[in-house]
């Protein structure tokens, strides 16, 4: 089928009480292990893009890919703008053809924050796409954006309730003590702050850096109001160790087909046993 908005698998998943998986595509090879994946679990499923990885792969190239994978799935697939930095870089990406963007104002004041968002969500709703915002401060690593701990701010509840009534956004990605990239402990979440606001808003909340959470910390934060859950690093780990290996074994291998078939074969195990435990699985 073709591309799908985030709205009706997000509004789904709010209701059934799972997330939906966004997997961040940096290739080929990332695509298909997304689609593979999610195709196999009869999962809805979201391919998510970065500008730095749109900048990578080509625009163009990322939206023709997307849009094959799409037709040739008869699970809802969605293609969204991972942390847009602009109106107009969401503008952008939506006229390229993207079915979903994020607009991440989450580095500005609350009030400019608020303005920039309802501009986008505006724009996006006019033309059928969804529309993810954040509040509070993601902490870590994702492309060239770098957060240190010092600086990484908890969503305020009432703040972001207010959010996303002043916003209209389809998602809302809050801070509540995950990380983008790896992890130096153990992350724990605030499962708090996600049921206090979860229980006050229509919408399911975001949890991004996905990567290395614990399961039993997933399955509580999805019980208590996420909807959505963001994964990149654990398969970009998945295809690097699988190459590091097969190179470590044969010095003398050439044909990336026979390194980067068992990477994305190792990816696609990662997304399945995502998305089991995330319980999208035979929700499409
Ligand atoms: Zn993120």
């Amino acid at each position: 089928m073709p591309l799908v908005s985030m709205t009706e698998m997000l509004k789904a998943a709010k209701a059934g009480k799972y997330a939906v998986g966004q997997f961040n595509m940096n290739n080929l090879e990332f695509t298909k292990a997304i689609i593979e994946a999610a195709e196999e679990e009869q999962s809805p499923v979201i391919l998510g893009v970065s500008e730095g990885a749109a900048k990578y792969m080509g625009l163009e190239y990322a939206v023709a890919m997307a849009k094959v994978a799409a037709e040739q799935a008869t699970v809802p697939v969605a293609l969204h703008l991972d942390h847009g930095s602009s109106f107009e870089v969401a503008m952008k990406f939506i006229r390229a053809g993207f079915s979903s963007v994020m607009i991440d104002g989450s580095h500005h004041p609350f009030e400019k924050n608020v303005e920039i968002t309802k501009k986008v969500v505006e724009a996006a709703h006019a033309m059928g796409v969804s529309v993810e915002g954040e509040l509070g401060t993601i902490g870590g690593t994702e492309d060239d954006i770098s957060v240190d701990e010092a600086n990484a701010r908890l969503a305020d509840p009432k703040q972001a309730i207010e959010f996303y009534k002043l916003t209209g956004v389809d998602a809302l990605a809050i801070a509540v003590g995950s990380a983008h990239g790896l992890y130096k402990g153990i992350p724990k979440l605030r499962h708090d702050i996600i049921e206090a606001v979860s229980k006050e808003i229509d919408i399911p909340l975001v949890l991004h850096g996905g990567s290395g959470i614990p399961d039993d910390e997933i399955k509580k934060a999805i019980a208590a109001g996420i909807g959505k859950i963001n994964v990149n690093t654990e398969n970009q780990v998945a295809l690097t160790n699988t190459i590091r290996e097969i190179f470590a074994k044969d010095a003398k291998v050439y044909d990336p087909r026979k390194y980067l078939g068992p990477g994305k074969e190792a990816m696609k195990e990662v997304i399945r046993s995502k998305i089991r435990l995330f319980g999208s699985n035979q929700k499409a």
